[in-house]
């Protein structure tokens, strides 16, 4: 059974748990995605530093997942193993505040409306823009998350990744290349923490804004269904979600996906979708775009599991 030598290694050597032939519907926004060999939710660093050992000794491919809110998993699975950060990545504190600023310290697992609104219980403002954006923090910092006109690379102070085979590693913010949505963090790296900016704010500016934020999504955004998120990159100077629309694709249904009726940069899955319905949708919106307007849409949703 493939992957099974390396499940036996790990179960009981992590603190964390270790599942077999986890279906990764479980564990996506979009509620899609066949098994992956091997889950492990570490609850420590020496458990990510575990998997990397065991990953390489059987010659393992892998991947790190946060809450999955970004991620399309193939119907087939996924022949290698996810790692996702349990509970000593979830903690966050505000150390040293000083004439009003201060660090917001988080771990990588911790999900970031959570962040958003203890800083905003805290009186700190910063992440009113990330209010609403599913995911962990570890998450939102590789995918420089954010809105229209903010992004995580904009709060960051510095942040800590676990390198395979070196260790623990600090990136400053000016160390990283951010752009939209890209963070420029390499693939293989695991964010295990992040130190955000944050400045002593008015409650009531705080909530003000994260209250529209929150208004925007909602009226725009289809929540009720699942999905993950805009699937595209907006094009330079372009609307992803415009050009869809423009073309009177949206509505546009493969199997038990759609592209929303709210938002065309949105596909969702009304309850049966395959992860082959979305790339059918994707590939034909694609196709339709560039015909139309010669842009080449770029996916913002990553692929586990694709050849
Ligand atoms: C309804 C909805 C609305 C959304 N709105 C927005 C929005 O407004 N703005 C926006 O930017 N995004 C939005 N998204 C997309 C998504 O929520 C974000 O990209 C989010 O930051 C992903 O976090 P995650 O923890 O779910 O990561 P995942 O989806 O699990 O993973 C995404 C990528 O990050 C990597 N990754 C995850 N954790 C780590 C880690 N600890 N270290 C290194 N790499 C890691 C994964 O390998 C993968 O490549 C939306 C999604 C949904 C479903």
């Amino acid at each position: 059974m493939p992957g099974f030598d390396a499940y036996c290694d790990l179960e009981g050597a992590v603190k964390g748990a270790v599942f077999y032939n986890e279906p990764m519907a479980r564990h996506t926004s979009y509620r899609i995605g066949g098994p992956a060999l091997l889950y492990v939710e570490c609850a420590s660093l020496s458990d990510v530093g575990r998997c990397f050992e065991v990953f390489a000794d059987h010659g393992l491919p892998w991947c790190v997942a946060g809450k999955g809110s970004n991620l399309l998993v193939s119907d087939e699975g996924f022949k290698g193993a996810v790692v996702t950060l349990g509970s000593d990545f979830k903690h966050f504190s505000f150390p040293d505040e000083e004439e009003g600023e201060s660090l917001l310290v988080a771990g990588g697992g911790v999900i970031l409306s959570n962040l958003a609104q203890s800083a905003f219980k805290g009186g700190f403002a910063g992440l009113e823009f990330s209010v609403g954006i599913p995911g962990t923090l570890g998450g939102a910092l590789f995918m420089n998350a954010g809105s229209a006109e903010e992004w995580m690379g904009g709060i960051v102070e510095s942040l800590t990744v676990l390198r395979p085979g070196e260790g623990l590693v600090r990136y400053g913010a000016s160390d990283l290349p951010w752009g939209y949505r890209r963070s420029g963090i390499p693939a293989g790296e695991v964010v295990v923490e992040g130190r955000l900016k944050v400045a002593k704010g008015h409650l009531g500016q705080i909530r003000a804004k994260m209250e529209a934020s929150l208004k925007r999504r909602r009226s725009t955004q289809p929540l009720t269904v699942p999905s993950a998120g805009s699937v595209f990159r907006n094009p330079p100077g372009a609307s992803a979600g415009q050009l869809i629309e423009s073309l009177g694709l949206k509505g546009y249904a493969v199997g038990g996906a759609r592209v929303s009726e709210l938002h065309a940069n949105f596909i969702v899955n009304e309850g049966a979708a395959t992860a082959a319905d979305v790339v059918a949708i994707i590939m034909h919106v694609r196709k339709r775009v560039k015909e139309e307007y010669g842009h080449e849409l770029q996916p913002e949703i990553r692929f586990v599991g694709f050849s």
